[in-house]
């Protein structure tokens, strides 16, 4: 079945095409392209209209098994793991180089496949370009080992780190390049080989990554992706007694049954999770006109960019009781206003949702938010069709939801949709109890002119990532990761970097005696 692709690390990455005559070789063993062994494929759909974007190959279990085996073949017996750091180094350089190459073409295959606009596309590509550059400045800083004096001058110790080996890494379909690379640096940069999970909804920009990756230089079985549904191909990668970690990011029902799957092999698991996460507005941060449009503007962003599909969405407003009517008309005003349309759209602002059921969630959520008392200031339901182009794509209107309290589902859940619910409070001690009044604690914001009060409240905030006075950024250098259940283990940073290391202490006698602990 392993026909080779006729160009396979030059080619770019399958695009709109022709589904006749579209690429099914996406998946990618010991250097060589292939179709599913089962000959089986699913279609990959463009999220604007609903039709067929690409076809890609549907692995099962027995192309997992032979991604494993070649990652394990190249880890235990391949030059990567061994080659020296400049080289490391130098290989994620080269791809940070590619990625700029190719920028315009990549952007456009994930605006399309992931319904975003193409400006936040290009966003993308620049920041994953960024975190390849990131780690390979990182691994090129390190100075190489711990010494521990031992408190013996015959004795050298030294704490070292090596890679941890085989490593399965899951990704989701909301940003499929970004969380990929979030991954592939890292794991790369310490030494390990790897196969690649997409999601199966949007498996078309990591192809082309996986193109760059070898066409930088990588070596054979290094770098292995098998497109493919969660189960059986992520299923099959997190119990493999050969796969040594298995990275996560996606959603908390699959991170659990991840963690499940791998806890009998005792592997390392990392798990990138959901988030719930609390946006906290101060009266004291309206108290200008100036002021106050930044924070309805960046509350806008925080609850609707990429259409809320984002991990770290600012989902819940908490906004100070004596602002809250002015803040949330002036809200629901601007997101009535939002254009949307197709990605690749010149001036359109937001794209469709990623698929059918992804809308259909969110139309739930509005009904049983509504069926709960909240009231809908803005949104709450699809465009008219005379509204958007095309009609036929997946897009929901940006939602405030007025009127919302801890007890309704969608204030508790991750409805990862254009929905914004609004709580009020009153004290300081209000809005930090409300902002942790959630299983999840990825990322949260305050916004507010008091500086005493931003650091109070950052401090007490149980977020992975915490803003004052902003929404959204993050930084390569910078840990992103969650506590409750956003998950554990962290990404990017030099922690990032050593989720993909097992620690080793190397404890060298050089002056060897007999102990005489036993006398016989
Ligand atoms: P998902 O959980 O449905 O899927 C994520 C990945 O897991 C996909 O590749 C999927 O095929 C795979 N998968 C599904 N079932 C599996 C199983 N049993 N075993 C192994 N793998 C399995 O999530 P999604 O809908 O693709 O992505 C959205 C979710 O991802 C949201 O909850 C979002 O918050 C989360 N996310 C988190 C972060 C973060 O940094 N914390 C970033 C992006 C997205």
């Amino acid at each position: 079945m392993s026909a080779p692709h006729p160009s396979a690390s030059r080619s770019s990455a399958p695009q709109a095409q022709d589904p006749a005559t579209a690429a099914l070789e996406t998946i990618h063993i010991d250097g060589t392209w292939q179709p599913a062994a089962s000959g089986a494929t699913r279609e990959v759909l463009d999220p604007a209209d609903a039709t067929v974007l690409a076809l890609v190959a549907e692995g099962g279990t027995e192309d997992t098994d032979a991604a494993v085996a070649a990652a394990r073949r190249a880890f235990d017996d391949g030059p990567w793991p061994h080659r020296p750091v400049a080289e490391r180094a130098g290989l994620l350089r080269r791809v940070a180089e590619l990625l700029q190459r190719d920028r315009e073409e990549i952007a456009i295959t994930e605006s399309r496949d992931t319904g975003k606009t193409l400006e936040e596309g290009r966003v993308d590509v620049d920041d994953v370009t960024a975190a390849f550059r990131y780690f390979a400045d990182l691994v090129m800083n390190e100075s190489g080992g711990r010494v521990v004096d031992a408190g013996d001058p015959d004795v050298h110790s030294i704490v070292v780190h090596e890679p941890v080996g085989v490593c399965a890494l899951i990704a989701p379909w909301n940003y499929p390049l970004l969380q990929a690379s979030w991954k592939i640096a890292p794991a790369l940069a310490a030494g390990n080989t790897f196969v690649l999970k997409p999601s199966e909804v949007t498996p078309l920009s990591t192809v082309h990554l996986i193109r760059l990756l070898a066409e930088a230089g990588l070596p054979d079985g290094a770098a292995n992706l098998v497109t493919g549904a969660g189960d059986p191909v992520g299923a099959r990668l997190s119990a493999h007694p050969d796969v040594d970690l298995v990275s996560f990011t996606g959603g908390l029902a699959s991170g659990t049954k991840v963690a499940q799957a791998a806890a009998p092999t005792v592997k390392k698991v990392a798990l990138e999770l959901g988030g719930k996460n609390p946006n906290v507005v101060f009266a004291d941060a309206c108290a200008t006109d100036a002021d106050f449009d930044t924070a309805v503007d960046q509350a806008l962003n925080a609850a609707f960019f990429h259409s809320g599909q984002v991990c770290s969405a600012g989902a819940r407003l908490i906004v100070e009781e004596s602002v809250r009517e002015r803040f949330v008309t002036e809200l629901a005003r601007r997101a009535d206003a939002i254009r949307l349309g197709r990605g690749t759209v010149d001036g359109v602002e937001c794209g469709p949702l990623v698929s059918a059921q992804q809308l259909a969630k969110v139309e739930a959520y509005v009904a049983s938010a509504r069926a709960e008392g909240a009231v809908v200031r803005s949104g709450g339901a699809r465009p008219e069709p005379s509204d958007v182009r095309p009609a036929s794509g997946y897009f929901y209107r940006p939602t405030v939801l007025d009127g919302c309290h801890r007890e309704m589902t969608v204030v508790r859940e991750e409805t990862f949709g254009p929905i914004l619910t609004v709580e009020t409070f009153r004290t300081e001690e209000e809005a930090v109890r409300l902002a942790n009044d959630t299983d999840y604690g990825l990322a949260g914001a305050v916004w507010t002119t008091d500086a005493g009060r931003a650091r109070r409240v950052a401090g007490r905030l149980r977020h992975g990532t915490v803003w004052i006075n902003d929404y959204h950024p993050y930084l390569p250098q910078a840990e992103w990761g969650g506590f409750g259940k956003s998950g554990t283990g962290r990404e990017l940073g030099p922690s990032g970097l050593a989720e993909y290391r097992e620690t080793k202490h190397i404890y060298q006698n050089l002056n060897p005696r007999p102990q005489r602990w036993f006398a016989g």
